[in-house]
C-alpha cells in the first residue's frame, strides 16, 4: 500500500478518539529527547490530557490507563519548517504552474499539508501564496476540516514590479502583475495593509532576484534601503514579523540593516553579512537541501533553463555560507523551500545541515526551539507541560543518527495520531 493511501485511510479511522469523560492518554517510550538541554531521557512518559502534554515523567511501576506504549523509539517534538510553499504543485514549475486555478492550486494544498503533517512537520511557516489561499488553508486545518500542520502564513508576496516576487512569464499583453507587487513606500504600505486585512500572520518580501523567476539576477537588490525601511517600519508598527527573500550579497545586508526577522535562501552571504545577521540577531533561513533536487529533478519538473543555470551559480557558495554563519553563532532556523520539490521530503536536509557543519542537536533544535521563536509561535518546538501535544516518534536515535528523521512511525498534532506505522 502506498504512504499516501495508508494515511489516508489512517485518518479516515484512526484519528485518535480519546475517552469521553476526560481525553487523557499515557504516551510511553524507551526514549524521549529534551530538545533544550539535550538530554535524553529513557524509558519516560508524557500525559497528554485534550490537546496538550500535561506531565513527562518517568514510567511507573504502576498500570496505566489510556497507555501508548511506543516501544523503542526516541520521542521528540513535532518538527516545524520555516519556508514551506504549500499551495500548488511541486511537479509543475516554471510554465507549467501557469494551467493551475486557485482553487486547483489550494486543493494541491490540501494534499501538500497532509504529507507534510505524515512526515512529522507539526509547524510551517508559508512564505508566498496568492489570493489568499494559505489564509484559507490554515484556518481549515485549524478548524480540524483538513489534516495538516499548525500554519503562519504571508500571503502574496510583496516585491518590485518585474522582481522575483512579480510573474515575468507572460508577454506585456496579458497584463500580468502579481498581487503583491508595490513600489515606493505608499504602495508597499497599502499592500501591507491589504495582506493584513485578508488574514496573513507576517510579511514575505524580496530584497533581490531569484532562482527560479523570469529575467532576475541573483545578485540585484531590488527594493532601495528605504523602501525596506518603510517596510519593516509599517510591519514592525503593526507586530508582524518580516521575512526577506534574499540571495544577493548587498540584499542581504540591506535587508537585515532595514531590520528584517529573517533572511530566506542567504545564498550569498559574506562574512559582513553574517557578522550583521549576528549583530542585529536576524534570523538565517538556509534551504540547503533544495539546491541537489531542483539540478537533478529540476528539469523534469520544468523548470526554466536559466533556473538552473542560476542554481549551478549560488547551491555550493550557499552551503558554505551556511558553514560560515553557523561557525560564527548566527541564529538559523530550519526551512527548506518544500513546494520547490515534493513535500514531506522536507527532513531530507538535516542530514545536509550536519554536514555543513552543526551538530545533531542544532540542527534539531533549528527545527523545533528556532522555528517556534521564529514563528512566534508558543506551545510548539519543546515537549514540557502545557505546550500542545505535538510530537514525533522515530526509531532509533536521531542524536546518532539524524536520517532517522526522515521516516518517522508515530506522529500526533494536538492530541490526535495523524501517523502510527508501529510493530504492534
Ligand atoms: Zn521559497
Amino acid at each position: 500500500m502506498s504512504a499516501r493511501w495508508r494515511l489516508a485511510l489512517l485518518s479516515a479511522a484512526l484519528t485518535y478518539v480519546g475517552p469521553a469523560a476526560s481525553d487523557v492518554v499515557h504516551i510511553k517510550a524507551a526514549r524521549v529527547l529534551d530538545v533544550v538541554s539535550g538530554d535524553m531521557l529513557t524509558n519516560h512518559v508524557i500525559r497528554v490530557v485534550d490537546d496538550r502534554v500535561e506531565s513527562i515523567s518517568p514510567a511507573p511501576q504502576t498500570r496505566l490507563e489510556n497507555l501508548l506504549d511506543l516501544g523503542d523509539v526516541t520521542v521528540l517534538p513535532g518538527l516545524i519548517d520555516a519556508h514551506v510553499h504549500l499551495i500548488g504543485d511541486a511537479d509543475a514549475q516554471g510554465y507549467g504552474n501557469l494551467a493551475a486555478s486557485v482553487p486547483r492550486n489550494t486543493l494541491f494544498g490540501v494534499k501538500n499539508a497532509r504529507e507534510t503533517l505524515a512526515a512529522g512537520f507539526t509547524a510551517v511557516r508559508n512564505v508566498g501564496a496568492g489570493s489568499f489561499a494559505d489564509v484559507a488553508l490554515r484556518d481549515a486545518i485549524d478548524a480540524g476540516d483538513v489534516p495538516g500542520p499548525r500554519m503562519r502564513v504571508s500571503g502574496p508576496s510583496v516585491g518590485i514590479t518585474g522582481g522575483h516576487c512579480d510573474n515575468n512569464l507572460l508577454p506585456p499583453e496579458a497584463g500580468q502583475f502579481s498581487e503583491g507587487v508595490a513600489d515606493g513606500a505608499a504602495e508597499i504600505i497599502k499592500v501591507l495593509r491589504r495582506n493584513k486585512k485578508y488574514g496573513t500572520d507576517l510579511v514575505k518580501f524580496c530584497a533581490t532576484g531569484g532562482v527560479l523567476s523570469k529575467g532576475t539576477a541573483i545578485g540585484d537588490q531590488q527594493y532601495t534601503d528605504s523602501e525596506m525601511k518603510a517596510l519593516v517600519d509599517e510591519s514592525h508598527r503593526r507586530g508582524i514579523k518580516v521575512a526577506a527573500h534574499a540571495h544577493g550579497t548587498q540584499g542581504i545586508i540591506a535587508a537585515i540593516k532595514a531590520g528584517v526577522d529573517s533572511v530566506e535562501h542567504a545564498s550569498l552571504i559574506d562574512d559582513e553579512g553574517i557578522r550583521l545577521a549576528v549583530e542585529y540577531g536576524t534570523t538565517l533561513v538556509m534551504d540547503i537541501f533544495v539546491s541537489d533536487y531542483i539540478l537533478q529533478g529540476g528539469e523534469a519538473a520544468g523548470f526554466l533553463p536559466e533556473s538552473l543555470e542560476k542554481e549551478r551559480m549560488v547551491g555550493a557558495a550557499q552551503r558554505d555560507g551556511f558553514r560560515r554563519a553557523h561557525a560564527a553563532g548566527a541564529n538559523i532556523a530550519f526551512g527548506t523551500d518544500a513546494g520547490v520539490f515534493p513535500h514531506g521530503k522536507n527532513a531530507q536536509q538535516f542530514s545536509y545541515m550536519v554536514k555543513y557543519g552543526m551538530t545533531e542537536l542544532e540542527a534539531i533544535q533549528a527545527a523545533t526551539v528556532k522555528g517556534a521563536e521564529l514563528l512566534g509561535m508558543d506551545g510548539v518546538g519543546a515537549l514540557s507541560p502545557g505546550a500542545y501535544a505535538d510530537l514525533i516518534a522515530v526509531k532509533g536515535d536521531p542524536l546518532q543518527d539524524i536520517r532517522t528523521l526522515e521516516s518517522p512511525v508515530f506522529v500526533m498534532k494536538g492530541g490526535e495520531i495523524y501517523r502510527s506505522e508501529l510493530d504492534q
